[in-house]
């Protein structure tokens, strides 16, 4: 019945019209110095019209599933009207048309676990947080299953389930100044995530335990070795959002025109891998699109973008399933998923040992991106003096930056050890995202101490 209602919007001249289905089962716990606090509990459901008449498109999300036809409708609407305006013009590229079904796996289905199992997973998180100078505790626990399915006028049909997890720390400390470090443990799949939390209750006291021990940096340009989350974060935020298709077909990224040319050095090769386990893997994008691994950049050489169907017409590629809505009140825009700077063969010792004075980099604090620019400035959450290639005293308040391109090119080791980090997108909407990559050797970053 929907997909007659999908047909006769091409009927009147639409071009293409899809919708998008969504049923969201939710749950976000706090547990703040103790204090338990349910954020949110429960279902909801809605869907998301688009119609493409002539260069025109219309977008209408409705919560009421009982009233898409006349959602179509003013969808239908909306993309008439936005055809006479606009005189750009616009396509989408083809896509293979699937029907297909894909429920991604559980192990332990966390909607069977009951909240007082949550609050005493986030109980036993804090009692192992409790230190003498852990100041305070805050803990997050989220999960969240949607049940999605895409119907388009072209014919596709698909039905996926995505199950995700993720746990935040956030834990604070007092020596001369308060310290914070956090961390974020997850990925998709089922309660059995929760496992993997334990794991980094020891890297997140031992990066508040350097805090408090900290000096300030030295400033200047030396040599910074990146760890596997901070590569991760770089990857993602300098070079992935240079990447999307969007940023690019508009005119909004430093990568425009490069496909084919030398972007990083030799021993650099980033992918962007939704099929691949992390916090931000998908089988189908949002627009039925099947995932596929993206390897953006290959021995150091521009080799794809990330593209939704409309930005790959535009650039007259290939679309590589990378339209993501954060939920279905919004449409899907270019977005990444799991961002990856493939391993070296280095130890991190021989990675080190001939740094006379440098700066071992750990995870992030926030930071600024330029993806038109091509500029970056990222805030290190924690770092460590290297002299005489070893490591020798922790650091705080460090900064560096500097142009993505240079910075890619000054690339001169990686290390053999990977690791991933999890976290949320911000790019008008959310999404999750992993990052991750191994430790990676950069001949000369502006380092900056900042207050
Ligand atoms: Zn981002």
């Amino acid at each position: 019945m929907v997909k007659k209602l999908l047909e006769s919007a091409v009927d009147k001249g639409a071009e293409y019209c899809d919708i998008r289905k969504e049923k969201w089962y939710r749950t976000i716990l706090y547990l703040k110095d103790g204090v338990p606090e349910t954020v949110v509990q429960g279902e909801e459901e809605g869907a998301m019209v688009r119609v493409l008449y002539g260069n025109g498109w219309g977008y209408v999300g409705t919560a009421d599933l009982d009233i898409l036809d006349k959602t179509i409708d003013r969808a239908f609407q909306m993309a008439k009207n936005s055809h006479k305006l606009r005189k750009q013009e616009t396509g989408l590229a083809d896509v293979d048309i699937l029907q297909e079904k894909v429920k991604m796996p559980m192990k332990e289905n966390f909607i069977d676990v009951g909240p007082e199992e949550k609050l005493e997973f986030l109980r036993d998180v804090e009692d192992r947080l409790k230190k003498d100078f852990v100041n305070s505790t805050d803990i997050r626990y989220r999960d969240l299953l949607v049940k999605k399915e895409i119907i388009t006028s072209e014919g596709a049909h698909i039905e996926m389930e995505i199950p995700r997890l993720v746990t935040y720390m956030i834990i604070t400390g007092k020596s001369d100044t308060i310290q914070m470090a956090t961390q974020a443990t997850g990925g998709t799949g089922g309660f059995e995530l929760t496992e993997n939390a334990y794991d980094d209750v020891e890297t997140v006291l031992d990066m508040l335990k350097s805090l408090l021990e900290a000096k300030t940096p030295p400033s200047g340009k030396m040599p910074v070795v990146m760890d596997p989350h901070l590569t991760g974060v770089f990857s993602h935020e300098a070079f992935g959002h240079a990447a999307e298709g969007d940023l690019v077909a508009s005119g909004n990224s430093c990568l425009k025109g490069k496909l084919g040319e030398k972007v990083a050095s030799d021993i650099v090769t980033i992918k962007d891998d939704p099929t691949m386990d992390g916090y931000g893997s998908f089988p189908f994008d949002d627009e039925g699109t099947k995932a596929g691994n993206r390897v953006l950049v290959k021995d150091g050489i521009l080799n794809d973008f990330i593209l939704d169907r409309e930005n790959a017409w535009k650039l007259d590629m290939e679309p590589n399933g990378g339209a993501r809505a954060e939920d279905f009140r919004v449409k899907p825009l270019v977005r990444m998923s799991n961002t990856i700077m493939e391993p070296g063969d280095m130890s991190f010792e021989e990675l080190i040992e001939d740094i006379d004075k440098g700066i071992y980099a750990k995870s992030t604090s926030g930071g600024q991106v330029s993806p038109a620019q091509g500029t970056f400035q990222f805030n290190a959450q924690v770092a460590y003096l290297i002299e005489n290639g070893e490591i020798v005293k922790p650091l705080r308040n460090v900064s560096f930056n500097g142009f993505t391109l240079e910075t890619l090119q000054n690339i001169v080791g990686i290390s053999k050890h990977t690791d991933t980090g999890i976290g949320h997108c911000g790019k008008g909407q959310s999404a999750s995202v992993t990052d991750g990559g191994a430790d990676v050797l950069i001949s000369e970053v502006t380092v900056g101490g900042r207050e």
